[in-house]
């Protein structure tokens, strides 16, 4: 967001805390399909583009962050301001993954795994690849009853195709100290360190 002006100069959160608004008399601001290009309904996570309409010397014309996000409310808030308000930045582009011509983000298959009664929090996304085709195994831990079956259906119904699921028992995945190094790759039967 730095080429945009940094934090606060193109929105803010208010007392609400229901998002960010966005100072729509400032920026025009756009949440597309990054593969696309095309604009994604409002509540649906893509790319947030910007263009300044009353910067000088350095506009920005539909400037593409790399960031997501997704429009959360063209209501009026509470505050009583109007502008359009988005939520926090999720993730990158960069972290997208294309599985069977499907695009998604490691956040996505983490938002359907909630879903499921049973599972728990910790999880592994396992990326494999042989001779160059990529399938996605969903290791996560869950009470006994979740089966990996039932991983698989939820996942499928979510993402539109679908990863292997594993099930493995509470605190038996490796944890990663600090940021959760959660999507790993596998090559042609390597497996991740
Ligand atoms: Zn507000």
């Amino acid at each position: 967001m730095t080429e945009t002006g940094g934090v606060g100069t193109t929105g803010m959160d208010c007392h609400c805390h229901c998002g960010i608004h966005v100072w729509e008399d400032q920026y025009i601001v756009e949440i597309l399909d990054p593969v696309t290009g095309q604009t994604v309904p409002d509540g649906q996570s893509g790319e947030v583009v910007f263009t300044s309409l009353n910067r000088q010397a350095v506009p920005i014309l539909r400037f593409r962050t790399g960031d997501l996000t997704r429009i959360l409310s063209r209501q009026k808030c509470e505050c009583g301001r109007t502008s359009l308000r988005i939520d926090r930045i999720t993730g990158r582009v960069d972290d997208m993954l294309i599985i069977k011509g499907v695009n998604f983000w490691p956040r996505q298959v983490e938002q359907a795994l909630m879903e499921i009664p049973g599972v728990l929090s910790h999880y592994q996304m396992i990326v494999e690849e042989v001779d160059g085709v990529k399938d996605l195994r969903v290791n996560v831990e869950a009470q006994s009853g979740v089966t990996g079956f039932m991983v698989e259906k939820h996942l499928k119904e979510k993402l539109g195709f679908s990863p292997k699921g594993d099930i493995f028992p509470p605190g038996t995945l490796a944890r990663s100290e600090g940021k959760a190094v959660r999507v790993l790759h596998a090559k042609n039967g390597v497996k991740p360190a």
